[in-house]
């Protein structure tokens, strides 16, 4: 790089080299000329002109119109001009790697204000292209300077790159060490850095997500281990405590206790149901089989279906429906309106009442779920659709949740790219709003 300048510079300087040779020539044919008064020679001018110009590297030679010399640089001084031309040819062989320079005469008539040639002047040069000593000694300082300036340009550039490397492979490596110590399981680490590149900071900031969220599986995965377990020991110890005390002799198997012990078999063929409804909704729930549903239709029968529950617990269910149809995966829909309203049956005290009320809002279809009953605290609302999450274990305790139905719920409203809201108050009753587009 540092050469194309330097070259480019060399290319400026020759033709500003040759334009000056070209105004040097005619400003010294204008100045004889106008030392040609009355039809004579000023010659101590003309000598001043002839000197003056062998300091430039022009050699003249002055003959009136009968050819006879009237000042002619070599007369006048020899061993100047040879002390020039010397160094001129010196320069040259310097400038242009030994090629032969050539000296050359130029023959130009000199014609008075009448345009009648008076004499002829011959100007000896090196051709238009050729440098005299502080032409080479200002190139030299030229390219000295240009040689500072690129081996300066070169270290400021090796130094940004190293800077600029730095700056972006630091944050990469503290990215990479943190995702491979979440690889490990350490999901409660956090990068703490910021490197000022917006893309590297959002890569940090997902990294950091990921980990939150990982750590949040983590916790729910852990509890639905003990949740699980907890919630089949239960049920199979009863069947086992019951079973040994008839085998023992203890108790007779009469109808009630074989009720009983088939009570628990039933609790736990729900719960293996629950949790084999979530394994197939997760493998199938990105799939939508969009058909024309009567949502009116389809509630009643929801609610027809679950009404012998309401009753068990003396719970009165009203509906108020408008008659809307909409396009809508009708299976999922389904489990949407069966998971809110047995939650709303099971979350309620006898003698309750649940109303759900249906109509068109602008362009979206709403629902709304809302009962009397238990309530939800304030500060678990926020969690009660996230996986395996349930209020207070010992409140649910005869429930048979596990805390997977409002999980079901969202993601199917998510899918249908509707929402869910939720008002509730502790002891007053829940509405669960439904948003369908
Ligand atoms: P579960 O199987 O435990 O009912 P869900 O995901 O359906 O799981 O609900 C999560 C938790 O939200 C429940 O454990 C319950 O504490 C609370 N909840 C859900 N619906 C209601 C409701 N209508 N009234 C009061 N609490 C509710």
């Amino acid at each position: 790089m540092k050469y194309s300048y330097r070259i480019a510079f060399e290319k400026k300087f020759e033709q500003y080299i040759i334009k000056n040779y070209e105004t040097q020539v005619s400003n010294i044919i204008g100045s004889i000329k106008s030392e040609y008064i009355n039809g004579k020679w000023n010659l101590p001018s003309i000598e001043q002109i002839g000197k003056e110009a062998i300091n430039k590297g022009i050699f003249i030679d002055l003959y009136d119109k009968n050819d006879n010399l009237i000042w002619g640089a070599m007369n006048y001084n020899s061993e100047i001009c040879s002390i020039v031309m010397g160094s001129i040819e010196n320069n040259m062989n310097h400038m242009m790697n030994g090629s032969e320079s050539m000296y050359t005469i130029q023959n130009i008539e000199i014609e008075d204000e009448d345009n009648n040639v008076v004499g002829n002047v011959k100007i000896g040069s090196y051709g238009s292209l050729y440098y005299m000593d502080n032409d080479v000694e200002f190139l030299k300082e030229i390219n000295k300077v240009i040689t500072v300036i690129g081996i300066l340009m070169i270290l400021i550039t090796v130094v940004v790159a190293i800077l600029i490397a730095k700056n972006i492979s630091r944050p990469i490596e503290v990215a990479s060490n943190m995702a491979n110590l979440i690889g490990e399981g350490g999901y409660k680490n956090k990068i703490d850095y910021d490197s000022n590149i917006a893309e590297i900071d959002v890569l940090i900031k997902s990294i950091n997500n990921l980990s939150a969220k990982l750590e949040e599986q983590e916790k729910l995965r852990k509890r639905l281990t003990t949740d699980i377990s907890h919630e089949l020991r239960t049920p199979l110890t009863n069947v086992q405590t019951h079973i040994e005390a008839m085998i023992d002799g203890i108790w007779e198997p009469d109808t009630q206790r074989l009720n009983s012990v088939n009570e628990e078999v039933i609790r736990l063929t729900h719960l293996v149901n629950q949790l084999q409804r979530l394994a197939k909704f997760d493998s199938e729930k990105s799939m939508l089989n969009l058909i024309e549903v009567n949502l009116e239709s389809l509630i009643k029968n929801i609610v027809y279906n679950n009404q012998s529950k309401a009753l068990e617990k003396d719970i009165n269910i009203v509906c108020d429906l408008e008659n809307v149809t909409a396009y809508l995966d009708k299976d999922k829909i389904s489990q949407v309106v069966v998971n809110l309203l047995s939650n709303s049956i099971r979350y309620t005290n006898s003698g309750g009442e649940i109303n759900i009320r249906m109509y068109k809002y602008h362009n979206n279809v709403k629902i709304h779920f809302k009962d009397n009953g238990v309530g939800i605290p304030n500060e678990s609302i926020k969690y009660i659709f996230e996986r395996f999450y349930r209020v207070d274990e010992s409140r649910n305790k005869d429930t048979g949740g596990i805390g997977i139905g409002l999980t079901i719920v969202k993601s199917i409203i998510d899918l249908h790219k509707g929402k869910i809201e939720v008002i509730s108050e502790i002891n007053k009753g829940s509405e669960f709003i439904v948003t369908l587009l």
